[in-house]
Protein backbone atom coordinates (compact mmCIF):
# COMPACT_ATOMS: atom_id res chain seq x y z
CA UNK A 1 0.00 0.00 0.00
CA UNK A 2 1.93 3.00 -1.47
CA UNK A 3 -0.01 5.34 0.35
CA UNK A 4 0.48 3.94 3.63
CA UNK A 5 2.72 5.84 6.06
CA UNK A 6 3.61 2.78 7.61
CA UNK A 7 4.36 0.81 4.51
CA UNK A 8 6.32 3.60 3.63
CA UNK A 9 8.64 3.33 6.48
CA UNK A 10 8.72 -0.87 5.58
CA UNK A 11 10.03 -0.02 2.27
CA UNK A 12 12.63 2.27 3.70
CA UNK A 13 11.21 5.13 1.09
CA UNK A 14 10.40 7.66 4.65
CA UNK A 15 12.90 7.35 7.33
CA UNK A 16 12.56 6.20 10.48
CA UNK A 17 14.77 5.26 13.71
CA UNK A 18 14.69 1.65 13.39
CA UNK A 19 15.42 -0.23 17.09
CA UNK A 20 14.91 -3.96 16.05
CA UNK A 21 14.29 -6.26 13.63
CA UNK A 22 12.55 -9.66 12.39
CA UNK A 23 11.48 -11.13 9.31
CA UNK A 24 8.07 -10.30 9.94
CA UNK A 25 7.69 -6.87 11.70
CA UNK A 26 10.13 -3.44 12.36
CA UNK A 27 10.39 -1.22 15.49
CA UNK A 28 11.01 2.36 15.29
CA UNK A 29 10.76 5.43 17.31
CA UNK A 30 7.80 7.41 17.41
CA UNK A 31 8.47 11.02 15.69
CA UNK A 32 6.17 12.73 18.54
CA UNK A 33 7.27 10.66 22.00
CA UNK A 34 5.05 10.47 24.51
CA UNK A 35 7.19 9.20 26.91
CA UNK A 36 10.91 8.67 27.50
CA UNK A 37 11.16 5.38 25.52
CA UNK A 38 8.12 5.16 22.73
CA UNK A 39 8.32 2.73 20.20
CA UNK A 40 6.28 1.77 17.71
CA UNK A 41 5.68 -1.77 16.31
CA UNK A 42 4.34 -2.69 13.20
CA UNK A 43 4.11 -5.65 11.09
CA UNK A 44 5.88 -6.06 7.45
CA UNK A 45 2.71 -6.81 5.67
CA UNK A 46 -0.35 -4.52 5.87
CA UNK A 47 -3.02 -4.65 8.31
CA UNK A 48 -5.42 -1.80 9.19
CA UNK A 49 -5.57 -2.77 13.02
CA UNK A 50 -4.99 -5.15 15.40
CA UNK A 51 -8.43 -7.12 14.47
CA UNK A 52 -7.32 -7.39 11.20
CA UNK A 53 -4.49 -9.13 11.89
CA UNK A 54 -5.94 -11.20 14.25
CA UNK A 55 -8.32 -12.16 11.62
CA UNK A 56 -6.16 -12.46 8.89
CA UNK A 57 -2.68 -14.02 10.86
CA UNK A 58 -2.79 -14.23 14.54
CA UNK A 59 0.27 -15.83 14.43
CA UNK A 60 1.57 -12.77 12.88
CA UNK A 61 -0.28 -10.77 15.87
CA UNK A 62 1.76 -12.58 18.28
CA UNK A 63 4.92 -11.98 16.21
CA UNK A 64 4.24 -8.31 16.89
CA UNK A 65 3.65 -8.79 20.87
CA UNK A 66 6.56 -10.65 21.09
CA UNK A 67 9.00 -8.05 19.04
CA UNK A 68 7.21 -5.25 21.73
CA UNK A 69 8.66 -7.48 24.44
CA UNK A 70 11.84 -7.46 22.88
CA UNK A 71 11.86 -3.70 22.61
CA UNK A 72 11.09 -2.82 26.36
CA UNK A 73 13.57 -5.61 27.61
CA UNK A 74 16.31 -4.01 24.75
CA UNK A 75 15.17 -0.67 26.55
CA UNK A 76 15.73 -1.61 30.16
CA UNK A 77 12.06 -1.20 30.83
CA UNK A 78 12.66 -3.49 33.67
CA UNK A 79 10.16 -1.26 36.19
CA UNK A 80 7.24 -1.79 33.90
CA UNK A 81 5.90 -0.31 30.69
CA UNK A 82 2.83 -0.14 28.90
CA UNK A 83 1.57 -1.88 25.40
CA UNK A 84 -0.70 0.18 23.52
CA UNK A 85 -2.79 -0.94 20.21
CA UNK A 86 -5.23 1.92 19.51
CA UNK A 87 -8.34 0.55 17.35
CA UNK A 88 -10.06 2.76 14.81
CA UNK A 89 -11.67 5.91 15.36
CA UNK A 90 -12.80 5.67 19.22
CA UNK A 91 -9.37 3.89 20.57
CA UNK A 92 -7.45 7.30 18.51
CA UNK A 93 -5.71 5.15 15.71
CA UNK A 94 -4.68 7.74 13.09
CA UNK A 95 -1.90 5.53 11.27
CA UNK A 96 -4.30 2.48 9.89
CA UNK A 97 -1.78 -0.11 9.81
CA UNK A 98 -1.47 -2.23 12.63
CA UNK A 99 1.60 -0.58 15.24
CA UNK A 100 1.64 -1.47 19.47
CA UNK A 101 3.18 1.29 20.98
CA UNK A 102 5.79 0.42 23.63
CA UNK A 103 5.76 3.66 26.21
CA UNK A 104 7.93 3.42 29.34
CA UNK A 105 10.98 4.93 31.09
CA UNK A 106 8.52 7.04 33.65
CA UNK A 107 5.47 6.50 35.40
CA UNK A 108 2.86 6.00 33.37
CA UNK A 109 -0.58 7.64 34.41
CA UNK A 110 -4.10 5.43 34.15
CA UNK A 111 -6.72 6.11 33.29
CA UNK A 112 -5.82 7.61 29.65
CA UNK A 113 -9.17 9.98 29.51
P1 LIG B 1 -1.99 6.07 16.65
O1 LIG B 1 -2.59 7.39 17.09
O2 LIG B 1 -2.14 4.97 17.65
O3 LIG B 1 -2.48 5.70 15.26
O4 LIG B 1 -0.43 6.31 16.58
C1 LIG B 1 0.23 6.79 15.47
C2 LIG B 1 1.60 7.20 15.94
O5 LIG B 1 2.44 7.34 14.81
C3 LIG B 1 1.62 8.55 16.68
O6 LIG B 1 2.12 8.35 18.00
C4 LIG B 1 2.57 9.40 15.82
O7 LIG B 1 3.38 10.26 16.60
C5 LIG B 1 3.37 8.36 15.09
N1 LIG B 1 3.97 8.77 13.83
C6 LIG B 1 3.38 9.47 12.84
N2 LIG B 1 4.22 9.64 11.82
C7 LIG B 1 5.38 9.01 12.17
C8 LIG B 1 6.64 8.84 11.54
N3 LIG B 1 6.92 9.32 10.30
N4 LIG B 1 7.60 8.15 12.19
C9 LIG B 1 7.37 7.66 13.43
N5 LIG B 1 6.20 7.79 14.08
C10 LIG B 1 5.21 8.47 13.46
ZN1 LIG C 1 0.53 -0.22 5.70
Amino acid sequence: MSDCLFCRIVAGEVPADVVHETPRTLAFRDISPQAPVHVLVVPRDHHADMAAAVDADPALAAEVLAAAVAVARAEGLDGGYRLVANTGDDGGQTVHHLHVHVLGGRRLSWPPG
